[in-house]
């Protein structure tokens, strides 16, 4: 078994899984008090995960016995590189005490080995869509992939963010918008889907300057006609992301796709997916959003770094390739 933790950002994860990807604990504890400040708050987060961490280990521990543990995996990044620390400082410890090796392991590369779990495997085209990351990869094996794309500036969540707290949703906006879409017409706004940009990255920013200038040409109208700026928005973002999907597709041999990151979550990029006419997989919303389970399942198919030559191990916070 493995016991994976992961502190990238404001959720507090640590899981075990099992060498054939059976998962045995999943657990997160979500950080609820950025709400208030619209966004995460690095030095809480940090705090938080250091309150929370050992709670969240032997909550994930309870059932399963360390004598089965051959391996501590741990998010070394990307993400909040305090926050990281706290895991990484953790992971450390636990494994050093047992003599056990760590793995350390890319964030990224946990979303994409979410797939594995539900006996999704490669070859595969993988968006991953999250607050923090937007990205298109090609997953070929286990322990890596190629990026085709990725965003130039804000991610798909954080457009969705963006959007829902200019229409006074409140944050994190994805849901709300995305319920406050099914009420009003896609069409009513043309908002850019930056198509021009080639290949296969993405760009957001334009869109969210797009729906802030149209807020204010409509000003008292943009209230009444919020859910119709909501579903053209929401079109815009997930058109966006289909778009590049549908430009890698092309050169797939073996079409297949699969979504991950929380923006996974939302109905009509599921909708629009599903009706590519290849085979799609969302694994389940728990191993969207960030976990442990997944940091495990890619742990699975890494080389294990053996005691003591981890305990110089730095986490990084900035994105690397996996
Ligand atoms: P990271 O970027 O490190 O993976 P995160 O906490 O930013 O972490 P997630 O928890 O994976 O990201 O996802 C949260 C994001 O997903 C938010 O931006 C949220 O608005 C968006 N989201 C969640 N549900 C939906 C939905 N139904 N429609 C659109 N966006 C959604
Ligand atoms: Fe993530």
């Amino acid at each position: 078994m493995i016991l994976a933790i992961e502190t990238s950002c404001d959720d507090t994860c640590a899981a075990v899984v099992t060498r054939d990807g059976e998962i045995r604990s999943n657990v997160v504890s979500s950080q609820g008090v950025h709400a208030r400040f619209g966004g995460v708050v690095p030095e809480w987060a940090s705090r938080h995960h250091l309150e929370l961490v050992n709670l969240v280990v032997d909550q994930a521990m309870e059932g399963s016995d360390w004598d089965d543990v051959e391996a501590v995996a741990v998010t070394q990044g990307p993400g909040l590189v305090g926050a990281l620390l706290i895991g990484v400082a953790t992971a450390k410890g636990l494994a050093a005490s047992r003599r056990l090796p760590l793995i350390p392991v890319n964030h990224l590369q946990g979303h994409v080995a979410a797939n594995f779990l539900g006996g999704f495997e490669p070859p595969f085209l993988c968006l991953v869509a999250s607050g923090g990351h937007t990205f298109l990869a090609r997953v070929t094996d286990h322990a890596g992939y190629e990026t085709l794309g990725q965003t130039l500036d804000d991610a798909a969540g954080e457009a969705f963010d963006k959007g829902a707290r200019l229409l006074g949703l409140g944050y994190p906006g994805g849901p709300a918008l995305s319920k406050l879409a099914l009420e009003g017409d896609p069409t009513a706004f043309k908002f850019p889907t930056a198509a021009k940009v080639a290949g296969y990255d993405f760009s957001f920013a334009g869109l969210k300057t797009a729906l802030l200038y149209k807020v204010r040409e409509l000003g008292d109208d943009a209230q009444r006609l919020k859910a119709d700026l909501a579903a053209s928005y929401e079109h815009a973002i997930v058109e966006a992301l289909i778009l590049r999907i549908t430009r890698a597709l092309e050169h797939e041999a073996d079409p297949r796709i699969a979504i991950g990151g929380g923006v996974a979550a939302n109905r009509l990029l599921r909708e629009r997916a599903q009706s590519l006419g290849v085979p799609v997989h969302v694994p389940p919303h728990a191993l969207c959003t960030d976990n442990a389970a997944m940091i495990a399942s890619a742990a699975r198919y890494l080389e294990p770094t053996p005691y003591p030559d981890y305990l110089a191990l730095d986490a990084y916070a900035t994105k690397r390739a996996a």
